[in-house]
């Protein structure tokens, strides 16, 4: 799925309307506490100003069903000024009078933001006359919001559409992700290898699937081995299960035969607590009054054993409560053999990105999503209309 990306084109005194994730969080006061997804935009930002674009911004903050003040994205364009060191021109609308000069004014190399595009319940709805006047004011429309790829809003889908023959190209933000989720993901290195875990498999019931038709193995942790584990027979004492699941828990074991690994062993408490006691017993040995917060460390051991021998690995959520130490040990374990793996690592976002930057490993793998439901959707090999319709 080869896309053009920004650098394809030649954007010199050209309008780029480039739709960007400035969805940051905020303090109460609405001071930004953490402008990652602001710098993870610069590079494509830096391009087209670099080479004498005109550049409007364009993203939502928040869910705003009309105009709050509370979700300006002005904070947004000063946080993105500072970081480039010059103006960043800001719109008080996204389609009104404001937008329309600020952005007919807009010299060479000059950039400008819009204000929140949920402000207009066009966004939302999809609408095409609203996509149509954000689209009019551009020659070249640029996707690098990937968190929000797997959605229909009017800036992901009705805007590409409305720029009809106008280049409509991926950020490298984007592009990336389509690299690793997507090209990657079709044509592995094998042995490959996906790591799933979390709490819900009703969560991950479309991403289990889809990785059993692609890859060699799929190890199991979390809290949805237990369903599994209900599944075959098992005890779970206290473990979280959905015990509405336990029938489609049976149909992937079968449908995956050994392809589908479960944990040997699992690591327990006596309550929802670092403090307390602690038991590992035998997977689908859980006792009454115990529960069940991590893989044990055989199953460490075994699954930190088949992601080191694989050439692409795909992880998507944690191997126990890995916020609670020492129930974090199983997902460090495996998430110590990622990084050392030699093959191609990709990180699903959400908690297993969170995991890998709390061990301080993101830098020691290939790839880690920035999308929590973007990458599970392409991890369930979906495909997104906001990214098919570009170039
Ligand atoms: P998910 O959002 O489905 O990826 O699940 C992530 C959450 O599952 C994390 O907050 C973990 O603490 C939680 N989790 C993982 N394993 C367990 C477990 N054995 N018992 C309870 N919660 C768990």
């Amino acid at each position: 799925m080869a896309k053009k990306s920004i650098a394809d084109v030649d954007v010199r005194g050209k309008t780029v309307l480039m739709r960007v994730d400035f969805n940051v969080p905020q303090d109460d006061s609405g001071a930004i506490t953490d402008d990652r997804r602001i710098r993870m935009a610069l590079p494509s930002i830096e391009s087209v100003l670099a080479r004498g674009g005109k550049l409007i911004l364009m993203s939502h903050l928040g869910q705003p069903k009309t105009v709050e003040p509370a979700f300006t994205l002005k904070p947004a364009a000063e946080c993105l000024s500072k970081l480039l060191n010059k103006p960043v021109a800001f719109a008080i609308d996204t389609v009104g009078p404001d937008a329309k000069s600020k952005s007919a004014a807009l010299v060479e190399g000059g950039v400008l933001l819009l204000e929140n595009l949920r402000f207009n319940s066009g966004e939302k709805k999809g609408d095409a006359e609203f996509a149509g006047q954000l689209a009019s004011m551009a020659d070249i429309y640029c996707n690098d919001a990937f968190g929000t790829c797997h959605r229909t809003d009017a800036s992901m889908v009705a805007v590409p559409k409305a720029m009809g023959a106008k280049p409509k190209v991926t950020g490298f933000l984007v592009a990336r992700e389509i690299q690793y989720l997507s090209d990657t993901l079709s044509a592995p290195k094998r042995p490959f290898v996906a790591i799933v875990g979390g709490k819900k498999v009703s969560d991950k019931i479309n991403v289990i699937n889809n990785l059993l038709n692609i890859c060699d193995s799929v190890l199991i942790g979390g809290a949805m081995a237990y369903t599994f584990s209900l599944a075959e027979g098992g005890k779970v004492g206290n473990s979280f299960v959905e015990k509405d699941k336990v029938d489609l828990a049976k149909e992937l074991i079968a449908k995956a035969g050994k392809k589908l690994v479960l944990p040997i062993d699992t690591h327990c408490g006596d309550a929802f607590s670092g403090d307390c006691n602690k038991l590992v017993v035998k997977g689908g040995e859980v006792p009454d009054g115990w529960e069940g917060f991590d893989i044990g460390p055989e199953t460490a051991k075994q699954y930190s054993e088949i992601v080191r021998n694989a050439m692409t690995i795909v992880w998507n959520g944690p191997m126990g409560v890995f916020e609670m130490p020492p129930f974090d040990a199983g997902t460090r374990a495996v998430a110590e053999a990622v990084a050392q793996s030699k093959g191609t690592s990709i990180i699903g976002g959400g908690d297993s990105a969170a995991a890998i930057e709390q061990f301080g490993l993101a830098d020691q793998v290939t790839h880690v999503s920035t999308g929590g439901g973007a990458s599970l959707a392409m991890l369930e090999g979906q495909k997104f209309e906001a990214v098919e319709l570009l170039d």
